[in-house]
């Protein structure tokens, strides 16, 4: 795959064609097929998207969009940019996506959308979400963007609702050789609007009915990306595989609860997150011998020092804050082998967790 990803970079510089242009469109085309939508929209990276959706949807000052504060920081900072004021609900406790349930209670007169996250590559239960938007005419933002290829009903994140934001920074399970982003949508008014405000609001050269921003993806991401998207469903299936082995390795362990997959989903385990109320103790173990692992997210955003002004209290979010502090992220990525995972798995087991845990 390097060599053809580096060929694609050189034809690119070739051609000349660096920010937006030819190679973005080839993209745009493909990912939107690959995504069963009618368009997509590259864009400048996630934030971006979930951002230039928004305005394009014309939310703004005064409005509130509903999320959840267990997500990484940028879905609600994108809300905040646009003007518009954050409103969180918390997650379920087995998929750690937004819980249908509470969102009812979390809408005003100023609720304008909801944006679901897709968190760490599991979709969010889009039915129930989608029918309570319905209720309420709200419209529904997808944060796709620990998601891509990840599966709903037989259908792909990004085309399950209103519009699916995407980032292509490099660790994601799409990932370019820098920034990049991109929005997914079956609305065509929508992608026209993105595509002139993701250039500085112009519809044709030099005519600007809107202030846009400049968001253009780089012709160098548009060209690997689609070079790499033709591999994402392989590297999604060893992802699947390796969680499968982590799982049934560890199913039967007191004191930790390996990630659930909710029916009818495929979950593409961009994180694989295990839960252990003595998470501590499973952090200096790693430490100690070399081992990768990650905390997604120990502060959740409604603690963050950045949104005091919005009120929340520790205790508002049982299920998040139990999260950021019992969740620890294993290793995962394609090219993880059988060996590694036993290794891990090892640790794991040897530390033998309480079974008040998780
Ligand atoms: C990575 C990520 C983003 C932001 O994407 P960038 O491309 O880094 O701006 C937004 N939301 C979620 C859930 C993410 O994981």
């Amino acid at each position: 795959m390097l060599e053809e990803i580096l060929g694609a970079i050189r034809q690119v510089i070739v051609s000349g064609d660096l920010a937006g242009g030819s190679f973005v469109e080839e993209f745009e085309k493909d990912f939107a097929a690959y995504c069963g939508t009618k368009h997509a929209v590259g864009v400048g990276s996630g934030t971006d998207a979930l951002w230039l959706t928004m305005k394009a949807m014309g939310i703004g000052p005064g409005d509130e969009v509903i999320t959840v504060p267990m997500t990484f920081f940028a879905t609600a900072e994108a809300i905040t940019m646009t003007g518009a004021r954050p409103v969180f609900v918390d997650v379920d406790s087995k998929t750690y996506t937004m819980d249908p349930a509470a969102i009812e209670g979390a809408v005003t007169a100023r609720t304008k959308a909801i944006i679901p996250v897709h968190l760490f590559g599991q979709t969010a239960a889009m039915q129930p979400i989608n029918e309570i938007a319905r209720r309420f005419g709200l419209r529904v933002i997808e944060d796709a963007s620990q998601a891509h290829g990840a599966g709903y009903h037989g259908r792909k994140a990004g085309s399950l609702a209103d519009a699916g934001c995407f980032s292509f920074y490099p660790a994601k399970n799409l990932g370019a050789v820098g920034e990049g982003g991109a929005v997914t949508t079956n609305d065509g008014a929508l992608a026209e609007e993105l595509r002139c405000l993701r250039n500085h609001g112009q519809s044709v050269k030099n005519h600007h009915p809107v202030v846009g921003w400049n968001s253009r993806m780089d012709g160098i991401q548009g060209a690997v990306l689609k070079v790499k998207l033709g591999y994402l469903d392989d590297s999604n299936a060893l992802r699947r595989c390796h969680a499968l082995r982590y799982t049934a390795e560890m199913a039967f362990s007191q004191g930790i609860m390996t990630p659930m997959e909710g029916d009818n989903m495929t979950h593409v385990y961009h994180i694989y997150a295990l839960q252990v109320a003595e998470r501590m103790r499973l952090v200096e173990a790693f430490r100690e011998k070399g081992i990768g692992y990650g905390l997604h997210y120990p502060v959740p955003i409604h603690l963050q020092p950045a949104y005091r002004e919005l009120g929340y209290l520790k205790g508002a979010f049982p299920v998040t804050e139990r999260c950021a502090d019992q969740l620890i992220s294993l290793p995962m990525f394609p090219e993880l082998n059988t060996s590694q995972i036993d290794a891990v798995v090892k640790i794991v087991k040897s530390i033998g967790f309480s079974c008040k845990a998780a």
